[in-house]
């Protein structure tokens, strides 16, 4: 079986301790270099300033975080986590429809982004081999220049001293503020990536409300009808008994200053979404928290399986691919990259070398059906700039009949979710029975 020394990991995000999980089994020591302060609870934190806004977990990123942690989902749960049956209590309002409402066979979990990330937190901690190293920052790589080899990081605490850390494998889980990129580029190694503007805002706001026995929701989306639409908004019930209230709007629709003027602006903004629901809920209950703001100007695919990177680096997560987070995708990625991680230590003692390479295209080949989804969506807005997928219009077409179709039709509704919680490929949403419902609603409409 594969076994190292040492590894080090730049960033305790999810990427960074599902990496920490993973090589555990496979390296004497594992390292986590974290640039925030010890979380003292489950709270939002600086260094993933996205926590504010409301987190979905996919499917296969439950089940797989259940698999690398096992018993975490009943730590979620006894610690005030919401089980929901996923087509029964999300009222989803998608592209001008109510999707059906059903007794389905999927249960999904509502908690917080820092609710989620605590638990995982916890877990890492009892792993014995496993160390995190807060309030220190890597800043660069230590290189064998003439092998090209990354053989450490040099990593700064916050009193300005400086220290190196020799490892035989780096990963880079730092996400948007990676230093890889541009290390890369000053010796000449060029990412190739996929882009495209989106121009994306998230502000959000935590709520009381008051008890409501008609109130058979728990979690109520209100998605924009695109192009026409460019703001949605979702209402969640989290742990604790609050409401996370996020709204987002594409290609800067929000004003960003008056929103975050004050809790009416708040409320004034709900007002805008297509569907007035989630401003009745909110409009007389008391605000928990101030107002949150994040913003996705673009989304980037930095496609490291294209290039011959220096040997002993490793990249994972948003470091590598920072999708539209209106799909509720990152931290099953991330997931999901893990696992292929595990796959591959598991069932082989390759070199770090053979095992990263194919990482890199492991990960680009659970990214590629994932972007191609989005993207599909993102391009009905004629702004979004960016290389435009082939058969894009087709593909939008289709697409659009499928959410429509789902809001009368249990089965298509059903295979929709599977794929949108990436437990189906898309290719399910091909099958001749949902084929021949599409065109019939085309054609003898
Ligand atoms: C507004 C918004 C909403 C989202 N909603 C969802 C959702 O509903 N569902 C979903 O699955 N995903 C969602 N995502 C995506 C999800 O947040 C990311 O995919 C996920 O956080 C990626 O984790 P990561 O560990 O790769 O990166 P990050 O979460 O960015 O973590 C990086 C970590 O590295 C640390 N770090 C950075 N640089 C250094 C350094 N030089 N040295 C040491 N430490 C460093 C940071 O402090 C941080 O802890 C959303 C994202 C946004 C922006």
């Amino acid at each position: 079986m594969f076994r190292k020394e040492k590894a080090v990991i730049i960033g305790g995000g999810i990427s960074g301790k599902l990496a920490a999980r993973v090589l555990s089994d496979f390296f004497q020591e594992v390292l986590i270099i974290e640039r925030d302060q010890e979380p003292e609870g489950p709270f939002p934190r600086k260094g993933a300033p996205q926590g504010e806004h409301i987190h979905a977990l996919l499917h296969a990123g439950e089940a797989g975080l259940e698999s690398l942690f096992p018993g975490i989902t009943e730590k979620f749960y006894s610690s005030g986590a919401i089980k929901i049956n996923s087509t029964k209590d999300l009222a989803w309002f998608h592209h001008g429809v109510w999707k059906l409402r059903f007794d389905g066979e999927f249960s999904t979990i509502l908690q917080t982004r820092p609710h989620l990330e605590w638990h995982i937190d916890q877990y890492i901690k009892s792993i014995p081999n496993v160390t995190v190293q807060y309030n220190q920052v890597v800043r660069d790589y230590i290189c064998k220049e003439t092998e090209n080899i990354i053989a450490g990081v040099e990593v700064v605490d916050g009193s300005g001293h400086a220290e190196n850390i020799l490892a035989d494998l780096v990963v880079d889980a730092s996400g948007a503020s990676s230093i890889t990129s541009k290390w890369l580029e000053k010796r000449e190694i060029h990412i190739p990536d996929k882009k495209a503007k989106i121009g994306l805002s998230y502000i959000s706001k935590t709520f009381q409300l008051a008890k409501n026995e008609d109130r058979d929701w728990a979690i109520k989306i209100v998605y924009p009808n695109p192009p026409v639409e460019k703001m949605g908004g979702t209402i969640s019930k989290v742990e604790g008994n609050r409401y996370l209230v996020t709204i987002n709007g594409y290609h800067n629709v929000i004003n960003e200053k008056e929103a975050l003027l004050n809790d009416k602006s708040f409320l004034e903004l709900a007002k805008k979404l297509p569907k007035l629901d989630i401003y009745q809920e909110i409009k007389d209950a008391p605000p928990l928290t101030g107002t949150s703001i994040y913003r996705v100007p673009q989304i980037t695919w930095r496609q490291f399986q294209k290039v011959n990177l220096p040997d002993g680096l490793l990249l994972i997560g948003d470091t590598i691919c920072r999708i539209d987070p209106v799909f509720g995708q990152g931290m099953s990625i991330a997931v999901l990259e893990a696992l292929a991680l595990q796959r591959l230590f598991q069932k082989s003692d390759h070199s770090i070398k053979k095992i990263t390479t194919t990482f890199h295209k492991k990960a680009a080949k659970i990214i590629s059906p994932i972007w191609n989804m989005v993207i599909i969506e993102d391009f009905r807005y004629p702004e979004t700039t960016g290389k435009k997928p082939l058969g894009l219009f087709i593909q939008q077409w289709y697409a659009k009949n499928i959410f429509l179709i789902s809001s009368q039709d249990q089965h298509v509704y059903n295979s929709l979710f599977k794929v949108m919680n990436l437990i189906h490929s898309m290719t399910t949403l091909m099958h001749p029975r949902i084929l021949k419902t599409v065109l019939k609603r085309t054609f003898l409409k």
